[in-house]
């Protein structure tokens, strides 16, 4: 563990990241101890708002996965001895720390990704419910017996894979850093957790917090880019266990690298999520809910969920589309941190022209760009784009294949039931599809036809808790936010004892 001395700061993101501030040069979370990159190569971390320096946060590369890796098998034997009913008070404790951080944690996120302030305020809690969540499950990691004869018990047990690594997306930093640690951490197993580089700075404040509850080093945060920490950490032989969650390319990249070591993975990828729109809805309200299912006003639309493709039934496609653009048009983009505006800018300069090219590419390919599709006006410093809406699309262009992951809409009309389920499925991708209708044949017979792996009639993005969530298709491997997700960073064992024959000498009777 000398090694980890290497570089050795202690820089805190709580309490110290903001806007007129000095940068902050954190530190990464390795075995419970704080430290920057083995190389001292750093990352910036760029305010989407004012593109002003926020801080830096360590660029990890493979000598820190190794002995990341390291710190976290030395801290997991305890962590599962210690039993379910220890594991979940912990878990509790964290839930409550971050509670006494709230706000400013969601202020961090603000500045880091550019969500707006009500976005991240929302993720804040629902991480907390979250890992409550997997605390109340904990002690459901048991096993089945099985029948047998008079000779012989036989039963089943599950055990944590010892370690597993979190992989994590830009674009809900904080909630997916912590919530998605949870179930890890109830099974009994040392997380690793690498968030995006583009908005690392949260899940360094969630280690801070996590210092004073959980015992040292079963929780570590590595930091860096996907290329050269984390592929080094998915390639680690000592890495049995890989959650990840981002887009469909690196997925693919993640089964590769793994594959050598035969390492389980499971994927929460990318969507380009249908939303059907059934002609027996009121246009005007189904259009306001068309807008909130986007999530614009929580993460920009840079979210797996958002229903880009919407199909709307012809006959009342006018008065939808009149009333999407009044809907869309009434969203305030501006400084996320300020809570009378919706919407802020994309989270970093990268993916902004990314977004900026798919409107392009769009308008190349024929579609009617009805709304936005540039910056918006008086706003001449971020990643901001307007709220943008394409009609006359067809299901060949890009706009209706390709994820855009920002404030971008697509929509096309239908009038055939039969032909409007085969083209929302004619797509690689199988996050979440969508319907929209009060007739409850239609709805049945929708959520029955339609390829993904979580349908919403009405109320989109209304999740109960404890309801599974995970794609179809190229859109994932495995469910979380449920049992399955908790059961999945555990290993069934069965065991099967014969009885020894009674002793000749045995006293009893
Ligand atoms: P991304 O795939 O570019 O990166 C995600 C994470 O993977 C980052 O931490 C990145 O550093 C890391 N990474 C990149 N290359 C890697 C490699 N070769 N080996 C190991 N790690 C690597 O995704 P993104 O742009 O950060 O996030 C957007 C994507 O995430 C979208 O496609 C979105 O739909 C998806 N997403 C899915 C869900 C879900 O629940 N299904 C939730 C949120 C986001």
């Amino acid at each position: 563990m000398s090694a980890l001395g290497t570089d050795l700061v202690q820089t805190r993101v709580l309490g110290a990241v903001g806007r007129g501030k000095p940068p902050v040069h954190a530190s990464m979370s390795i075995g419970g101890r704080w430290v920057g990159a083995v190389s001292g190569a750093r990352i910036d971390c760029i305010d989407p708002t004012t593109e002003e320096l926020l801080g830096t946060v360590p660029a990890g590369g493979p000598p820190d996965a190794v002995l990341a890796v390291q710190a976290a098998w030395e801290a997991q034997g305890a962590w599962r001895a210690m039993g379910w009913t220890r594991r979940a008070g912990m878990l509790r404790d964290l839930a409550a720390a971050i509670g006494e951080h709230a706000e400013e944690l969601a202020l961090l996120d603000v500045l880091d990704s550019g969500n707006p302030i009500a976005g991240m305020r929302a993720d804040i809690q629902s991480a907390m419910a979250e890992i409550n969540y997997f605390a109340g499950l904990a002690g459901q990691t048991h096993g089945v017996s099985t029948p047998t004869d008079a000779a012989r018990v036989s039963f089943t047990q599950r055990e944590p894979y010892g370690v597993v690594l979190r992989i994590v997306p830009f674009n809900h930093p904080f909630k997916f850093a912590s919530g998605k640690s949870a179930a890890a951490l109830a099974a009994g197993n040392a997380v690793i957790v690498k968030p995006g580089e583009e908005t690392s700075m949260s899940a360094i404040a969630l280690a801070e917090i996590a210092e004073s509850v959980l015992p040292p080093g079963v929780f570590s945060v590595v930091t860096g880019t996907g290329v050269e920490v984390g592929d080094a950490l998915v390639s680690h032989p000592d890495v049995p266990r890989v959650a990840f969650t981002g887009s469909v390319p690196t997925g693919r990249a993640i089964l590769r690298s793994g594959a050598e070591t035969f390492t389980h993975i499971t994927l929460e990828l990318g969507g380009k999520n249908p939303l059907v729109v059934c002609p027996d809805v009121d246009p005007r309200q189904a259009a306001v809910d068309a807008v909130s299912t986007m999530n614009i006003a929580r993460s920009n639309g840079q979210s797996c969920g958002s229903t880009s493709r919407m199909y709307v039934h012809e006959r009342i496609a006018p008065a939808f589309t009149s009333a999407l653009v009044d809907r869309l048009g009434e969203l305030s983009v501006g400084d996320p941190v300020d809570e009378a505006n919706d919407a802020g800018p994309l989270a970093f300069s990268a993916h902004h022209q990314r977004v900026l090219g798919h409107i392009s590419r769009a308008i190349d390919e024929g579609a009617t760009l009805t709304l936005g599709g540039s910056r918006p006006e008086g706003l001449d410093r971020g990643f901001f784009v307007q709220p943008t809406l394409f009609t006359d699309v067809t299901d060949e262009m890009a706009i209706a294949r390709d994820e855009v992951f920002g404030p971008v809409q697509a929509l096309l009309t239908w009038s055939d039931l039969d032909d409007v389920v085969a083209r929302a499925n004619n797509s690689p991708m199988g996050l979440t599809a969508n319907v929209f209708t009060r007739d409850l044949q239609v709805a049945h017979d929708l959520a029955n036809r339609l390829e993904a792996g979580y349908v919403y009639v009405n109320g989109t993005g209304r999740r109960p808790p404890g309801s599974p969530f995970g794609g179809w298709k190229h859109s994932g491997m495995g469910k979380e936010n449920s049992f399955e997700e908790l059961a999945s960073y555990t290993r069934e064992k069965t065991i099967t004892i014969t009885l020894p024959p009674r002793a000749p000498d045995w006293a009893g009777s």
